[in-house]
């Protein structure tokens, strides 16, 4: 059954308050990678590079607070995290530099319509919709983790398996170098490391930037989230 009313701003879709279809891959990364199939969950692959979108976003939203966040978001993949990492720079120093506040509030704009389009409960996004959606001081509610993709193996990604563009929910951790693991069957659970208290944990890939995010639960106890 289709919403009646905007994720974002609540206002039910109604004359002026047009229903309008948001990405959930921002269309600027999708434009980064024509060739990709974008396929983020194991039932659904996407090969007509238009991607998955939601319909319950109004055009106000879509085109205003939500079509920034991608603007700058898309920039910055585009500008320095797009393209393959040389094994040779494993241990190069690499210096970024990203707007934390806008940055965390594209992901987490993401995050929110990722959980919608795969119908998973997510209520307890809705304490982040006003920072999303205005000059709204974040809530530390969450945890964004940055790193960035590195191929260590003598092939180029393209061989086998590139995927630029990926978002995984609750992905193993482990507590070894191996770090993030996309794949949703492993074999084994060894040194597998499990996150208490969280609502969701998410594991986004753009190009080489990957971002590992933690929504913790609400009454979580500071010192569990360091
Ligand atoms: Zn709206």
């Amino acid at each position: 059954m289709k919403s009646k009313t905007c994720a974002y701003c609540k206002r039910e879709f109604f004359g002026e308050v047009k229903r309008t279809a948001e990405h959930i891959f921002p269309q600027t990364l999708l434009q980064l990678y024509p060739e990709q199939d974008v396929s983020f969950t194991p039932e659904k692959i996407f090969k007509d590079n238009s991607g998955l979108t939601i319909a319950d976003v109004c055009a106000g939203c879509n085109n205003g607070a939500l079509s920034e966040l991608d603007s700058y978001g898309g920039e910055l993949i585009k500008k320095q995290f797009k393209d393959e990492i040389d094994y040779d720079m494993k241990d190069a120093v690499i210096e970024k530099t990203i707007e934390y506040d806008l940055f965390a509030k594209w992901i987490l704009k993401i995050a929110y319509n990722y959980f919608r389009s795969r119908k998973i409960e997510c209520s307890f996004m809705e304490e982040y919709i006003p920072c999303i959606l205005q000059n709204v001081e974040l809530s530390d509610n969450f945890d964004i983790f940055m790193g960035l993709h590195i191929n260590t193996t003598p092939v180029l990604e393209e061989v086998y398996n590139y995927q630029p563009l990926q978002i995984c929910e609750n992905p193993k951790l482990r507590g070894t170098s191996i770090g993030i693991e996309f794949l949703f069957k492993l074999p084994h659970n060894f040194n597998s490391i499990t996150i208490p208290e969280n609502e969701s944990t998410l594991a986004i890939r753009f190009g080489n930037a990957v971002m590992y995010v933690i929504f913790w639960k609400k009454d979580c106890p500071v010192e569990l989230k360091k």
